[in-house]
């Protein structure tokens, strides 16, 4: 990733993609003290945009916020500088990450007299996930590592640090076999993939954790917005359990770079099917609920604005 081409942004100003380097002492590399965001742009049939730059710029900011990091840059200017490092990149379907540490001052906790540095740096991502891992969907395996208390980390923040535990979780599912880890919440109830949010349908209602122990995925909200507005679905943001998983109609996780996935199995249950019914490795059914949020959010992102859907033109920022 660090050889080649291109421009990063630091600061306000545009560094050479081989020149963006940082100190060994950088205080966020010893403690993951630090925030960042996973932001997406799309070609699409009217050019190239981001998809939903200001909430995830806002996200970034609030994250930073909670966190107690002062940030010396706005929205705008953040929003900006995403825009103009598609722009210098020549970019086009690009995953952008934004992220906020702290400098190479001292290694206190007290963090005292430390500098605030934003970065931002793209690259392209082309189609992400495969057409084929998109209508097959995930194998996952319930994770024995908790996701975070409330009282134990900031759970709304997206911070650095909290991604050891995602790392834990998902590459412990991997080792296992598995393509992704579902991860319970310290009291037991269902909170969230590795780094998506989860979602069930069941008897034609879509319920999916409330947003405690999990991330407020942006996603997330695109997916309710879609389904109560769109789709005319009743959503429920409520504890879940992990049974109530195994035995939905429907499961998915969401997520900026997973977009929308089906949840075909966990801990070798076939979701959707009767008990003891043979695992398929088959296509979701294209008259899914899950199939039919991920044409939606696919237009959506796509900038296909037809019909209700040009209700949601402000979640389109042109580069
Ligand atoms: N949960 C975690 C832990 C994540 O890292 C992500 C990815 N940002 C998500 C959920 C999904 O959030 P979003 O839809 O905003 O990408």
């Amino acid at each position: 990733l660090y050889d080649r081409d291109g421009w990063i942004w630091l600061d306000g100003e545009w560094l050479p993609w081989r020149d963006a380097k940082t100190h060994l002492l950088t205080h966020t590399l010893h403690y993951g003290m630090g925030c960042f965001e996973g932001v997406r742009a799309y070609a699409g049939a009217h050019g190239t945009h981001l998809f939903r730059v200001a909430e995830h710029t806002r996200r970034l900011l609030d994250s930073a916020h909670a966190l107690d990091i002062p940030v010396a840059f706005d929205g705008e200017t953040l929003i900006e500088a995403q825009r103009q490092c598609l722009v210098r990149n020549e970019l086009r379907n690009a995953y952008l990450k934004p992220t906020v540490f702290f400098g190479a001052e001292g290694l206190g906790l007290r963090a005292k007299g430390l500098s605030v540095h934003v970065m931002i740096a793209a690259w392209d991502l082309g189609d992400y996930i495969s057409a084929e891992a998109a209508t097959l969907g995930l194998r996952a395996l319930t994770s024995s590592w908790a996701r975070h208390h409330v009282n134990i980390s900031l759970c709304r923040a997206k911070t650095n640090g909290h991604y050891v535990n995602s790392m834990l979780a998902l590459n412990t599912a991997v080792k296992a076999g598995f393509d992704e880890a579902i991860m319970l919440d310290p009291e037991g109830y269902v909170a969230e993939a590795s780094a998506a949010n989860v979602f069930l349908l069941r008897d034609g209602v879509l319920h999916t954790p409330e947003v405690t122990s999990c991330l407020q995925g942006i996603t997330r909200d695109s997916v309710i917005r879609l389904a109560r507005n769109v789709l005319g679905l009743e959503v429920r943001e409520r504890r879940i359990t992990r049974d109530e998983l195994y035995t939905a109609d429907e499961a998915f996780v969401t997520g900026t770079a997973a977009e929308i996935l089906p949840l075909r199995e966990l801990d070798g249950r076939h979701i959707g099917a009767r008990a003891g019914a043979p695992l398929p490795e088959q296509p979701i059914d294209l008259n899914s609920v899950t199939a039919q949020l991920q044409c939606l959010y696919r237009q959506v992102t796509r900038g296909e604005l037809e019909g209700r859907l040009t209700d949601y033109a402000a979640w389109l920022t042109p580069a």
